[in-house]
């Protein structure tokens, strides 16, 4: 029997399809993966409901997809690190390794980079996928496909908690808990952060968090910002060492600032209007820094290896399954903001 290779289509705004497209042969440098798994991540839903996220527009046709997983089908030429059969997790972005930022290591900054699923860049959302091998990273037998999949969103709260500065003892405040303040909650705890208190406007995202470790929750109920640090503060019992703001709202953001004590670091994930009014005086007098993060670097590596020790369990966030040929229902679920994290699995 021959193989087809079923893909995941994003058209244009509203238009996702699922056909068959050719199957690539792996370049120099690069492995043919067979797809296992790959989770859907609000920017695939948002490239599908608008078309486009900021200046990245959906021009042409492009498969959506870049929370993936694989196995090795075939091996492109000078491959060495890798062999057929091998299971791998896809780091999605392929920089040019050339640049000034690829050379500082910081190649998540690499304005060449080819990243799934952000257009022009296809995606991986399909039976076969040919990637860089040195992208991809082989999983111990122990750790499943899906973990492999979880790895990317992963690796951005490693790479924001990093960047934050959370260590032993800390005392972090994770604004929003979708999956990307969820997977921030996991890798402060398993960083040593004493105390995670974490902050949303839907209940049942809060009662999630509680399960999955956090300390503290606040439903935030107020326009005020101060009202919901205030709150914060009175749990903690003074203002947070750090915050991680994970969603993107402008008074959320304005709350980051306000929570966090004197001297301490707010880390910017979330990514909500262009612009937006900040207490900014507040944060400068304060000496509060404001950084903020793109994607990861060097994070995959660490992502892993929290896995495979069993220092994080991401297990526990894919609450959905669905087989790639439900792909179009799997996305409608995802719209709809159902469920954390919802998982395709791409295997016959
Ligand atoms: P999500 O939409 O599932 O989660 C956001 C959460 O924030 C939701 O649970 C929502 O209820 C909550 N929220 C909304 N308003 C709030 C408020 N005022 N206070 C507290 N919580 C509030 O999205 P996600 O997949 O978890 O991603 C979170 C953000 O991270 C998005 O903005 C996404 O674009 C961004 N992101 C950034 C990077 C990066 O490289 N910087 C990488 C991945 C994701
Ligand atoms: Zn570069």
């Amino acid at each position: 029997m021959t193989d087809t290779n079923l893909t995941a289509i994003v058209y244009k705004k509203g238009d996702l399809r699922l056909e068959d497209t050719e199957i690539k042969e792996p370049g120099p440098g690069q492995v043919q993966l067979r797809m296992c798994n790959v989770g859907i991540c609000g920017s695939d839903v948002h490239f599908w409901t608008h078309g486009a996220i900021g200046d990245f527009v959906v021009k042409a046709p492009m498969i959506i997809g870049h929370e993936g997983a694989g196995v090795v089908n075939k091996l492109g030429s000078g491959v060495t690190n890798l062999k057929i059969g091998d299971r791998v997790a896809i780091e999605p972005g392929v920089p040019c390794k050339c640049c000034k930022f690829c050379k500082q290591g910081r190649y998540n900054l690499c304005p060449h980079v080819i990243f799934c699923a952000t257009p022009p860049d296809h995606g991986n959302l399909s039976r076969f996928y040919c990637h860089d091998a040195d992208f991809c990273y082989k999983l111990p037998d122990h750790v499943s496909t899906e973990e492999g999949a979880l790895l990317e969103p992963l690796s951005v709260s490693v790479h924001a908690c990093t960047r934050a500065g959370v260590t032993l003892g800390s005392r972090v405040l994770v604004c929003g808990a979708g999956p990307i303040g969820l997977v921030n909650l996991l890798t402060a705890k398993a960083k040593g952060a004493a105390d995670v208190i974490i902050t949303d406007i839907d209940a049942s995202r809060l009662e999630f968090a509680k399960s999955l470790g956090a300390d503290h929750t606040v439903l935030v109920t107020s326009r005020d910002p101060l009202d919901t640090a205030n709150k914060v503060e009175a749990i903690l019992g003074d203002k947070a060492d750090i915050t991680i703001e994970c969603s993107g709202a402008p008074p959320s953001i304005r709350t980051a600032i306000f929570a966090t004590a004197p001297g301490g670091c707010v880390v910017l994930v979330g990514l909500g209007p262009a612009d937006v009014e900040l207490p900014i005086v507040n944060a400068a007098v304060r000496e509060v820094d404001i950084r903020g993060i793109f994607r990861y670097v060097n994070c995959y590596p660490t992502a892993l290896a929290m896995i495979a020790s069993g220092k994080v369990n991401v297990k526990p966030l894919v609450t959905h399954r669905f087989k790639l040929e439900q792909t179009l229902e799997a996305f409608e679920l995802a719209k709809q903001g159902k469920g954390v994290k919802i998982m395709i699995n791409c295997e016959k």
